[in-house]
């Protein structure tokens, strides 16, 4: 990805193809091109880029490195909520992104409607945490993306906390978060 800034008129002409809702929780969909595959496409400088890696960049001032994509939270190829994208690394399982989305979503639907600051981890989502922490992924990225107090990451990792024994499977360990 070449560009490193965006004029005013590039930014307005970007919005204008989204449709934001005042919930910032809700996903964000392109309304304009789109790739075959459902991704938001945006023409800058004669040249197409994905809408997700515009809106990533416009949140976080970075572009994705060469091995790296914006992958989404909400699993929905359209949306450019940059609330909803995170930065995955690409690997030979096509379904990474989406694999890495789905379990965020699992969590999060576990998590809502606990009122006592804290959330269940479940056997699938430790071993995520453990399989990001092994590809080095580190610190924020973990904490935020699976909203877990990073104290309690670093315990999934070391095993500490959480025990990945078959009669406790389907029972999901609680865990105090931020
Ligand atoms: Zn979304």
């Amino acid at each position: 990805m070449e560009f490193t800034t965006l004029t005013e008129s590039d930014k307005q002409r970007f919005f204008k193809k989204v449709n934001q809702t005042s919930n910032h929780d809700e996903c964000w969909l392109w309304n304009a091109g789109k790739s075959k595959e459902g991704y938001g496409r945006f023409r800058l400088n004669r040249k197409l880029y994905q809408a997700t890696h515009v809106s990533y960049f416009l949140r976080h001032n970075i572009m994705p490195a060469s091995g790296q994509e914006v992958c989404h939270k909400c699993d929905n190829p359209q949306c450019v909520n940059p609330n909803h994208l995170f930065l995955g690394s690409r690997s030979d399982n096509m379904n990474d992104c989406y694999k890495k989305g789905r379990l965020t979503q699992i969590y999060k639907g576990k998590a809502k409607g606990e009122r006592n600051g804290s959330a269940k981890v479940t056997n699938e989502i430790a071993e995520e945490i453990r399989r990001l922490y092994n590809l080095g992924i580190r610190g924020k990225s973990l904490t935020s993306r699976f909203k877990i107090h990073k104290t309690n990451i670093y315990r999934i990792i070391r095993g500490i906390s959480y025990q990945n024994n078959a009669s406790r499977s389907g029972d999901p360990m609680r865990l105090i978060t931020s």
